[in-house]
């Protein structure tokens, strides 16, 4: 049976009996007319508004672009501080904000910090996705545009 997602539509069907730790995928799309990529997947363009749009999975190629620690969120079901990360997935030109690895400390992953799409279990019992610091495969490019 599929755990509970807090936000389903966000992690591909197949990739929702993930366990937690697991790697896994974010539910994104590319639009056919305009070639611009939307998460959460979107039936319509966010950018240009057409119609068709094709899947494509968000995994790997990413990297810290910029952290913060909240230490107060209305209705968290985790506890506080945490670190979120904004990653930067370079192949599709998204910016996606998730929980950080780490506990409280964003210095532990700086801008630049690779990172991977795992499976989270909140401590309410449901699934949510996070980042975990990850690997770069073979041909993955990180485009941070940090440097010169
Ligand atoms: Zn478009």
């Amino acid at each position: 049976m599929t755990a509970e997602w807090i936000a389903e539509e966000l992690v591909p069907v197949e990739d929702r009996d993930a366990a937690p730790g697991a790697p896994i995928r974010l539910a994104a799309s590319r639009c056919s007319s305009c070639g611009r990529c939307s998460f959460p997947a979107t039936g319509t363009c966010t950018w240009c508004g057409a119609p068709g749009f094709e899947p494509m999975p968000l995994s790997h190629g990413t990297a810290v672009a910029a952290t913060a620690v909240l230490h107060q969120t209305p209705g968290a079901v985790v506890e506080v501080p945490f670190v979120v990360a904004l990653a930067r997935f370079g192949q599709a030109g998204l910016d996606v904000l998730g929980r950080g690895p780490g506990a409280a400390d964003p210095t532990a992953v700086p801008a630049g910090t690779a990172l991977r799409v795992v499976a989270e279990s909140l401590p309410d019992g449901r699934m949510h996705y996070a980042f975990a610091v990850g690997w770069l495969a073979a041909g993955d490019r990180i485009g941070i545009g940090l440097g010169p």
